[in-house]
């Protein structure tokens, strides 16, 4: 049996050679790769002398030849092709184990010139691999370290490998050089070409435009228990976007873990100053600023304390020790922050389940790929999906019309843009009270706005808050003055909506009516 090894990421290869060779299988090697061989005391012969001909072009050719792929082509059950090879002076190879030069790695460096990511465009390894993969039945082709345990196992118990593994391994040859070339194209398509200048531009969302993903993990289930799921992320993730996560403690992440996550952070991330996000089945059920992390978490579990047992905490300041002390006196499931304190960690250690996850929050800067901002976003429909880009809308106060007699309190502007922003983030219908920095009742997920308004209403008197003197936002506009009622009824002063029904004079005159502010903003955030 003879094996050629061309890997470029040399993990476990010396391992893999070394056995191969007990196995007395005969090794043929490229340059890098067979001098780590040689290095280690294993006779290697290099493909330069197999081919007789030098690796050339700085490595652009090594294996390109009919010594190479007349070897892996050749079907062992046709007599004209074996003959061929005797004619011809071609020996067999019979293991191909390659891994391809790290495109994706490279370009994934910040500052990666496309000179860079040229020069790791592979092209005798991915030609290799298709060869090989493609005479599956009498060629085996490994192209990650992943692989390796399980063949070596094998090829020691039975001193070859089934027509099932050399199958299995061919798909996962043909799934790589997919997603290699996919990596390459995406790559290619998300920088604009400009003359003279050799480091490229990249768009606004590189490598976005295909649609590209990188598995992440399986899951143990989906959002139930009968449910297969996988987690996969962007090629390209946004910065500071939650797949950029590290999770330094805890269970495995789950399925609804990962979504209610994605929630609470991405509405954590929207505030300059100290916030903090409780979410609970995909809404907030606390929100609140503070003048640091205990202080904004203290206020977003007095929303719902019932609600708040285990929840999804964001956080978007270190967390330090008073604020991971208050965190742990509650049932959490998963907490997210850009950093913590050793005695915040300390604290959590305590409390081994408990998914504590770290996540940069983006850079900032004037694009909106350096802001961290989410390109699009997709929903399945039956055999179908749905893709628009995401909700990125920012409210600037200077967008704000009042259109009640009654002008806004600087207080009330603070608490309407505030309300605002968490509205954005609340199933519809959504209706939200706020007051002081933090939630005082949240409607979610409500067929009709008036319910949400009542369910708001309820949750706070649960929750022993007094609604006098809170700022109102609604996430669409009110087809009726039914629902404003109720929240002024329980004591909105301002409220903050889209506008736009046909109803809306009927709305403002109530306002008018009951002496409370009312603003329009002319965005609304669905969110289903
Ligand atoms: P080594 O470190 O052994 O010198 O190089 C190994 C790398 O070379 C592997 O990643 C393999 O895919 C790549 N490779 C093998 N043959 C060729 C070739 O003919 N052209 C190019 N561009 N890369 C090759």
């Amino acid at each position: 049996m003879r094996a050629l090894i061309s890997v470029s990421d040399k993990t476990g290869i010396v391992e893999l050679a070394q056995t191969l060779h007990g196995l007395g299988v005969s090794l043929i090697s490229t340059g890098g790769t067979a001098k780590l061989l040689a290095e280690k005391g294993l006779p290697v012969t290099e493909v330069a002398e197999v081919t007789a001909f030098p690796e050339m072009l700085d490595g652009r050719v090594k294996t390109l030849h009919p010594k190479v792929h007349g070897g892996l082509l050749a079907r062992r059950d046709v007599p004209e092709h074996m003959a061929a090879l005797k004619t011809h002076g071609i020996d067999t190879i019979d293991l191909l184990i390659v891994n391809l030069y790290p495109f994706e790695a490279t370009v994934a460096k910040p500052g990666c010139t496309l000179e860079d990511a040229i020069e790791n465009i592979d092209i005798g390894g991915p030609a290799m691999v298709r060869s090989a993969a493609k005479n599956w039945k009498d060629v085996a082709v490994l192209t990650d370290a992943a692989q390796y345990p399980a063949v070596i196992d094998e090829l020691k118990a039975s001193g070859k490998l089934s027509d099932k593994t050399r199958f299995a391994l061919s798909v996962a040859a043909f799934n790589r050089i997919s997603q290699y070339d996919g990596a390459i194209s995406d790559y290619l398509s998300s920088i604009e070409f400009e003359a003279g200048v050799s480091v490229p531009k990249m768009s606004a969302f590189p490598g976005q435009a295909n649609g590209r993903f990188i598995k992440l993990q399986d899951l143990r289930y989906g959002e139930n228990p009968h449910q297969a799921a996988a987690f996969y992320r962007d090629l390209y993730p946004a910065p500071g976007s939650l797949v950029t996560a590290k999770q330094l403690q805890g269970k495995e992440l789950s399925y609804n873990n990962i979504a209610d996550a994605d929630a609470a952070w991405e509405c954590v991330k929207c505030f300059d100053v100290p916030a903090c996000v409780i979410v609970k089945h995909a809404n907030p059920c606390g929100v609140a600023m503070g003048k640091d992390a205990l202080e904004s978490y203290s206020k977003a579990f007095q929303t719902d304390p019932t609600s708040a047992f285990g929840g999804i905490i964001a956080f978007n300041r270190p967390v330090d020790k008073a604020a991971a002390e208050a965190v742990s006196k509650q049932f959490v499931e998963v907490l997210m922050a850009p950093a913590y304190s050793e005695e915040a960690l300390a604290i959590f250690k305590a409390k081994a389940n408990v998914r504590v996850l770290e996540i940069a929050l983006p850079k900032g800067g004037a694009t909106a790929w350096d802001k961290g901002l989410n390109a699009s976003d997709t929903k399945r429909v039956g055999s179908g999906m749905l893709i628009q880009s995401a909700d990125n809308h920012v409210l600037n106060r200077a967008d704000l019309k009042v259109v009640t007699k009654l002008q806004p309190t600087e207080q009330q502007l603070e608490d309407l843009l505030f309300a605002w922003k968490v509205a954005k983030f609340v199933k519809s219908n959504a209706i939200v009270f706020c007051k002081d920095g933090m939630t005082m009742g949240v409607g979610a997920g409500q067929m009709s706005r008036l319910d949400s308004a009542r369910i708001a209403s309820i949750k706070a008197g649960h929750a022993n808050l007094t609604l006098q003197g809170t700022a109102v936002a609604s996430d669409a506009f009110f087809p009726f003055r039914d629902g404003l009622d109720v929240v002024i009824d329980q004591g909105a002063t301002c409220v903050i909506q889209p506008g736009g029904s046909m109803r809306d004079q009927e709305v403002i005159d109530a306002a008018d009516e009951r002496g409370v502010v009312m603003v329009t903003t002319g965005v609304r955030h669905f969110r289903h």
